[in-house]
């Protein structure tokens, strides 16, 4: 059989983060744009020459980028809003940055999520622009690629109706007029590429896996029709990705030469809709069948009977195997880990392992099973290894999960029973004023952590430094007159991890790092095994928090949605199966706590959205169980117990029904970016839970007035009873200085004070 293998585009950080060291050493003046420019091509020449070398047949080029591609494409097309024109003269790479990072007079473009994944794009302000093309980004990489190694790549580029789709600065009934206006730079994009001798062009088109409406499939007709015969010679690839490409019938009688579809993230879908089709004559199928953004080695065996079938519904020699979607989700190669199981290393594939399985998968294709024998067997045995380790497969685990149909999943209180037996319990004033749990992660805070990491300080000196940090957390809080206190997260690098490495499951790996956004990277948490309890995880420095005072100290907990949204996760296992693990695990935290005198206590999970299905009819099973994990870990308190739960975010839109189904006590929401909005989505919902709408924005240094909280307190009044509302900042207080974080709280308490006396 004669397929081909590509891929969608590689990770652009390097193995050793070098990309994130270099753009970072510029940004600091530590570098010259030369020296930058001379590091970052050296980075991306290595990549091709890596991809090149792994045996793909299209090496993708243009997928490389200096931050983001959605701003690179932005920047092509001369899309730069108006406002940092006059950024004193900048031009091509430092404006290109402010536009990222915010200039010097200009606020930065808005950062969004990219469809359901962890990493973020910069979001383009179409406006008024009329675009015009000043950088052919894809030509200068695929010349790139030919003159430095003689490759003749594949160039990638977001495709029209997927930017469209994905910026702002334009009227919902103008959108098929803008999509136009951006037909013929694309036009010229192809021609440039056509007469370089490029063959075939990746346009990117995920918006078409998330739902369109139907009426835009004759816009669809009428730009790829033009696109298509734009320029002869070059071959289109329309490329789709996270989700089934819906509906398959009429995407696929849209004139291009190719279709990319996932056969990975797309539920079943693709494949049970090719099988009812005829395929479109001519053309080829891109097919992502290596999962593009888990961390897991494949079942070879399962994908070559998937090719082997897709092959039989796809004539001639047109069937390409790639990844799902580009490797930008993963990290660059497992070859770095030194300190994992071999069973649980031997089942891990980053990007460079993915590039193997194609490798090997168009080797047995190609030349039979027996030529790649070897290699064969020593997948599946690598496979057998892994999934026969026990921690996978826990009993004790099992019986949990199956005793969960006998245990309520509910207060077995209703919330306006327990509203009045917390009144009565906690005897709080009116608009009681609180924090979301951290506070300063200063460099102390920091170094201490790391002496003690490198095994200079043993475990009493650290817990005597965080006990040090907790008590002057409590005392100033005292006197700064908050109501709720917190023990401040001092012990904790990430919300996440922290729990992670606690709990039984979870494996850490040493250099597993992704892009998030720009330079920032992550390193998730490897989530490979049944999640288990093992010992009580905040209850130390908890208790002694509130040993310190009188007045009640709020237990702090990461969630089980956010937990599972921030971690890399087994798939062997539904999602839905693993984030009830994680529950069971944290309502014993929960129990614990309570046992131990903390009864009030936050369960954060500001990651709730993340894992939102990218398709409508998807979403409500997903918040369904969502809820249900959270419930579970909180349901089983005394009706007494107060649980708290935060949330970073605002457009709750479709979300809004099941905040209030997770029956928390108490909610705080970030919101001080968009107050009215949210106030009036509470409002109409008759929302009647305790909520805390953030009073300030804790993402800058500056401190607000008395009299700016004041307003946004009155504000919220107008629409909450004051019964109902809390005083809180709208997030954590990790990144901030004690000095600003001092001055702040104590005019939001000033602020609260003032609010009361109105009421
Ligand atoms: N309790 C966490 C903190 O205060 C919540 C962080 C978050 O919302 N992302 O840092
Ligand atoms: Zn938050």
């Amino acid at each position: 059989m004669n397929v081909r293998t590509s891929s969608l585009g590689y990770p652009r950080i390097g193995g050793s983060r070098e990309w994130k060291k270099a753009l970072e050493a510029y940004w600091a003046g530590r570098i010259s744009r030369e020296k930058l420019e001379e590091e970052l091509s050296a980075i991306q020449e290595s990549h091709l020459r890596t991809q090149r070398d792994a045996g793909l047949d299209f090496v993708p080029v243009g997928d490389f980028s200096y931050y983001d591609h959605v701003l690179d494409t932005a920047f092509m097309f001369d899309v730069v809003p108006p406002r940092f024109r006059k950024e004193n003269g900048k031009e091509g790479l430092d404006l290109y940055f402010a536009m990222a990072r915010g200039g010097e007079n200009a606020t930065a473009c808005e950062m969004t999520k990219w469809f359901n994944t962890n990493y973020h794009y910069i979001v383009p302000e179409i406006g008024e622009t009329a675009p015009r093309l000043v950088w052919n980004k894809p030509l200068e990489a695929y010349r790139f690629a030919k003159s430095r190694l003689g490759i003749a790549g594949k160039p990638v580029l977001v495709g029209p109706y997927t930017l469209v789709r994905l910026s702002k600065g334009y009227a919902a009934q103008e959108f098929e007029s803008v999509v136009r206006r951006f037909l013929p730079v694309y036009v010229q994009v192809l021609k440039e590429l056509a007469e370089e001798g490029a063959t075939w062009v990746q346009l990117d088109e995920p918006a078409l896996a998330t739902g369109f409406p139907q009426e835009h499939l004759k816009l669809l007709e009428e730009i790829y029709g033009e696109l298509s015969t734009a320029a002869p010679g070059l071959s289109i690839l329309l490329q789709t990705y996270f989700e089934a490409a819906e509906p398959l019938g009429d995407i696929l009688k849209l004139p291009v030469s190719g279709f990319g579809l996932d056969f990975v993230h797309d539920g079943g879908a693709n494949l049970e809709a090719l099988r009812q089709l005829e395929w479109p004559a001519g053309k080829s199928l891109w097919a992502g069948i290596i999962d593009g953004r888990g961390i897991w080695r494949c079942d070879p065996e399962a994908k070559l009977s998937l090719a082997e079938e897709l092959a039989a519904l796809v004539p001639g020699d047109s069937l390409i195997l790639q990844p799902s979607c580009s490797l930008l989700h993963v990290p660059v190669s497992v070859r770095g880990e030194r300190k994992l199981k071999p069973e649980v290393r031997g089942a891990l594939a980053f990007a460079d392992e993915k590039l193997e399985e194609l490798a090997l998968l168009k080797l047995a294709l190609r030349e039979g099973r027996e030529a790649a024998g070897e290699a064969l067997s020593e997948a599946n045995a690598a496979l057998a290894a892994f999934r026969a380790l026990p921690e996978r497969s826990r009993a004790d685990v099992a019986e949990l999960t199956r005793g969960l149909a006998e245990l309520p999943d509910r207060r077995s209180t209703a919330y306006a029973e327990r509203a009045r037996l917390q009144r009565v319990k906690w005897d709080l004033p009116l608009l009681p004023t609180t924090t979301i749990g951290s506070f300063p992660q200063t460099p102390e805070v920091r170094q201490a952590r790391l002496k003690w990491r490198r095994g200079e300080w043993n475990q009493e000196q650290y817990d005597s430094f965080i006990r040090k940090e907790i008590e002057s957390a409590i005392a100033f809080q005292e006197s700064a007159g908050l109501d709720v206190l917190v023990h401040g997260e001092f012990e904790r690098t990430d919300m996440v991890e922290f729990f992670g490495e606690k709990l039984d499951g979870f494996l850490f790996t040493e250099g597993g790092w992704v892009q998030s956004y720009g330079s920032r990277c992550v390193k998730p948490p490897v989530i490979y095994a049944d999640v288990a309890f093992t010992e009580p995880m905040t209850v130390k420095e908890t208790v002694y928090a509130q040993s310190l005072t009188q007045r009640p100290v709020k237990g702090m907990l990461t969630g089980p949605v956010t937990i599972l949204n921030w971690s890399f996760v087994r798939d062997d296992l539904s999602r839905e199966q693993v984030a009830l693990q994680i529950a069971l695990a944290l309502r014993q935290e929960i129990l614990a706590l309570e046992s131990a005198g903390i009864e009030m206590i936050q369960v954060d999970e500001p990651a709730v959205r993340e894992g939102l299905p990218l398709k409508a009819s998807d979403q409500e099973a997903y918040l369904d169980w969502a809820v249900r994990a959270f419930r579970i870990s909180t349901g089983l308190v005394r009706p007494t117990t107060q649980i708290h739960t935060h949330m970073c975010y605002c457009e709750f839109g479709e979300m809004i029904g099941s905040i209030s189904d997770m029956d928390a006590d108490v909610i705080s929401i970030e919101t001080s970016r968009s107050h009215g909005e949210l106030i009036e989505s509470f409002e109409s919902m008759h929302y009647d839970k305790g909520i805390g709408l953030g009073v300030y924005d804790i993402h800058s240094p500056r401190v607000p007035s008395v009299l700016e909280m004041e307003t946004a307190i009155d504000r919220a009044l107008r629409v909450l009873e004051p019964e109902q509302f809390w005083i809180n900042p709208d997030c954590g207080l990790k990144t901030r200085g004690w000095k600003e974080t001092e001055a702040a709280l104590r005019n939001m308490t000033e602020a609260a004070v003032s609010a009361r006396r109105k009421t």
